[in-house]
């Protein structure tokens, strides 16, 4: 008998989100503006501390491809960009006409090296190209070392956009993911944390900035009765009937963020035996994680059981996981383009995978994640 499926990260609605929804449709704001995408962005810049402004968008990749526009990418520019990522961080460079250039990870939280970002950073000067920008990201939720990276950004004055996608709920020193960069993203698709079907946000402490943005995601109309246009624009603003789902899924999120790390917990606790999984624990107590998705590292060394058997094994019971994201500078598309690293990504590539990790996993489907994860090990331990 085929179970139910066990999906990866499923959106999760809590009690509101139909209201506002059908407020939207009573009140006929079925419209790329009105009071629920206001009201969404106060309720993410008052969740984020208050210090920001935020523009509800279409999407994280939108809001990405603006910030670029907004920190003046052009074509032929570079930009830097975390290599181990999922590709919409570094698909707007190329929108831009720029060239992305990769560096790699380190082991400590996954996310992007102090080393090797500084070491790109003095080649690519000496080579006459300074970068313009660089997109650091919170894979899986884990904060990548801002300390670090925002001293080296500061020292060379380039601006950093945190692409805190993966990240809403997760904080570095107690201060929350999203209002480090210049400029930060959020994403609210399907899969994510929280969703509003299909969404994003650009966040900044400058206002300014941030007006830019809702006018260039409104097709950059210039203030006349008549269409008039001084810049290209683009149609990247998020829905009032969207931003209803999202003023719903804001209210719920503390608890979203509970019971991710609740997963976390779980799985390391319950593998703990088998010294083949590894968990990716939080460095210090600097760093709190969303936990988004729940990862381990598979180490083949031993027993011969790869990430690859466990992930088959795991879809045998329509149980579904994913290998952690493959690196940009090994994707097909980006094979032109620099990296600096050591192979960190890669590794992590090779021996990641990520279990099933949504917040409406109830402890019976946890449990069968686990229990199929220990037979297919033990058997294999056994022959
Ligand atoms: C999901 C995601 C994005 C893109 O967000 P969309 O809303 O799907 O466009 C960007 N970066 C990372 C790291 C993501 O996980």
């Amino acid at each position: 008998m085929i179970q139910d499926k066990i999906w990866l990260s499923s959106p999760h609605m809590g009690e509101n989100e139909f209201k506002y929804v059908k407020e939207a449709f009573d009140t006929n704001w079925i419209a790329p503006l009105g009071p629920h995408v206001d009201g969404f962005e106060q309720d993410i810049a008052n969740y984020l501390g208050g210090d920001v402004h935020v523009a509800a968008l279409s999407s994280g990749t939108a809001a990405l491809h603006l910030a670029l526009i907004i920190l003046g990418v052009q074509a032929g520019d570079e930009v830097i960009c975390q290599s181990m990522t999922f590709s919409a961080s570094a698909n707007p460079i190329a929108y831009q006409g720029a060239t992305p250039v990769f560096v790699d990870s380190e082991d400590r939280t996954w996310n992007m090296s102090p080393e090797f970002l500084e070491e790109a950073i003095k080649d690519r000067i000496s080579k006459g190209r300074k970068p313009k920008a660089i997109i650091v990201v919170h894979l899986y939720g884990m904060p990548a070392e801002m300390d670090r990276i925002m001293a080296i950004a500061d020292q060379y004055e380039i601006p950093v956009v945190e692409d805190a996608a993966e990240a809403l709920g997760s904080s570095y020193k107690g201060k929350p993911l999203g209002t480090f960069g210049a400029m930060s993203i959020l994403s609210f698709n399907g899969n994510k944390i929280i969703t509003t079907s299909g969404g994003g946000a650009l966040v900044s402490a400058n206002e300014d900035w941030i007006k830019k943005s809702r006018f260039l995601a409104t097709q950059a109309r210039d203030a006349a009765p008549h269409y008039q246009h001084t810049h290209i624009g683009y149609n990247y603003r998020m829905s009032n009937i969207c931003a209803g789902i999202g003023r719903g899924q804001m209210e719920v999120l503390p608890r979203r963020v509970e019971k991710r790390r609740a997963n976390y917990e779980f799985y390391k606790a319950a593998l703990a035996d088998y010294k083949q999984i590894q968990f990716a624990d939080e460095p210090n107590s600097d760093f709190y994680s969303n936990r988004w998705l729940s990862t381990i590292l598979v180490d083949e060394e031993g027993n011969g059981i790869s990430r690859e058997d466990i992930r088959l094994a795991l879809e045998k019971q329509n149980i579904e996981s994913r290998p952690l994201w493959k690196p940009m500078h090994l994707q097909p598309v980006f094979a032109d383009s620099p990296f600096y690293g050591d192979g960190t990504s890669e590794r992590l590539f090779e021996k990641g995978l990520c279990l099933p990790s949504g917040s409406n996993l109830t402890n019976e489907d946890l449990n069968r994640v686990v229990t199929e994860i220990e037979a297919y090990v033990k058997v294999k331990q056994v022959v």
